[in-house]
């Protein structure tokens, strides 16, 4: 879990459509960035997440999960296709999709991972800590977490 400044005040947030209302109540002001080929699959092109300790999910009868792999679930709208969360299973720690909330401005990027499976056409303007597939999995596997 981050230890990043929380940013004090509820943010709600829908999808698309409106059936999913989430509300974080200590989302950490910060945006988590990966550009891993699932995330580039599941969004278009990257996944921006902010973690919240705390929350609301409103509208369960239309939310869909799907397991991505043996450590992570994605969810997203059945009616409108938005994404919705990204959960590390062994955790249950989860990131919401950063465009679903009116987040206030120059919240920083915590870091970006998988930057070696980044697209060369797309780059962000703010500089942030930058981290490949094999440094993060290092970093993950060094806290105790397994991939195999
Ligand atoms: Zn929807
Ligand atoms: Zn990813």
């Amino acid at each position: 879990m981050s230890d990043a400044p929380r940013i004090g005040k509820p943010l709600t947030g829908k999808c698309l459509c409106g059936a999913v209302t989430i509300t974080m109540k200590d989302a950490h002001s910060e945006v988590d960035v990966c550009h891993c080929l699932m995330c580039q699959q599941w969004t278009g092109s990257m996944y921006a997440g902010i973690e919240a300790d705390d929350f609301v999910i409103e509208g369960e009868d239309h939310i869909t999960t799907y397991q991505s792999s043996d450590w992570a679930e994605r969810a997203f709208c059945k009616t409108c296709g938005s994404s919705l969360w990204y959960k590390f299973l062994p955790t249950g720690n989860r990131t919401f999709l950063a465009g679903m909330f009116d987040l206030p401005k120059g919240l920083p990027i915590k870091h970006q991972i998988f930057v070696d499976e980044k697209p060369d056409w797309f780059d962000l303007a703010q500089e942030s800590p930058m981290k490949t597939g094999a440094e993060i999995i290092a970093e993950a596997k060094a806290a105790g977490f397994s991939f195999d």
